[in-house]
């Protein structure tokens, strides 16, 4: 099943996919975080999408497209049907979904479902701008709904936590109104084709994933 993750910067999106990996047979695609690896590793790729990222503004979209359908097409059992393979900050904009959905055609397949995650301005900030990351284990926090033990410091590899360039507030707000100009008419375009559901996105983890669940049922 190919099921794609849409919501703001903040709205959950990232978390949800964790907590669907360790408990269904599903693989994640993040275009986010496979930019982050890029430029930290300073490849080609990641000389090209830092200064997009950085400033919180979309990468363009022809290389964000050929980059996604690299990763797709190295998949594997993807045909069983059986594997949920989640999109996670893609599609960002209409050309994006309109890519996205010729794809899938050429590879006889389909997006079956659209989760949207609705959640309201102050939470995405509190969540961006809260949010710590480790640099080296890739493990995320929240300073105050889910803080390391000791503060500042990975729980689980003892690393130095930093905060993304952008998760500061001036580029969270950035972010949002990209979110809000380009990709939110996708809300639009996914009700038209009768696949998207809608999640309360400011619960819990536990609580979005019973209901992730249960629109997965709905869309089965
Ligand atoms: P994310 O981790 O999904 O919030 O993405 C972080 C940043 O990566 C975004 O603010 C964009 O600069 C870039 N990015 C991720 N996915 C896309 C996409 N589908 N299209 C364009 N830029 C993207």
């Amino acid at each position: 099943m190919n099921i794609i993750l849409l919501g703001p910067p903040g709205a959950g999106k990232g978390t949800l996919s964790k907590k669907i990996i360790e408990n269904l047979n599903a693989v994640q695609i993040s275009t986010g975080d496979i930019f982050r690896y890029n430029i930290k590793n300073e490849t080609p790729l990641g000389l090209k999408a830092k200064g997009y990222m950085d400033k919180g503004d979309l990468v363009p979209d022809e290389v964000t497209i050929d980059l996604l359908w690299d990763y797709f097409d190295k998949l594997e059992n993807k045909e069983e049907g059986e594997l949920i393979v989640l999109f996670d900050g893609f599609p960002r904009t209409l050309n994006q979904a309109k890519s996205l959905d010729d794809g899938m055609d050429q590879r006889n397949q389909k997006i079956d479902g659209v989760i949207y995650f609705d959640v309201d301005y102050d939470t995405l900030i509190k969540r961006t701008t809260g949010r710590r990351v480790c640099p080296n284990c890739g493990a995320t926090y929240h300073v105050e709904n889910h803080p390391p033990k000791v503060e500042g410091i990975c729980d689980n590899c003892g690393t130095e936590l930093i905060q993304r360039k952008d998760d500061k507030l001036e580029t969270v707000k950035n972010r949002i109104d990209v979110y809000n100009e380009q990709t939110s008419v996708l809300i639009d375009y996914y009700t038209q084709k009768g696949i998207l559901k809608s999640i309360d996105g400011t619960k819990s983890v536990d609580e979005i994933f019973d209901e992730f669940n249960n629109k997965l049922g709905e869309l089965n």
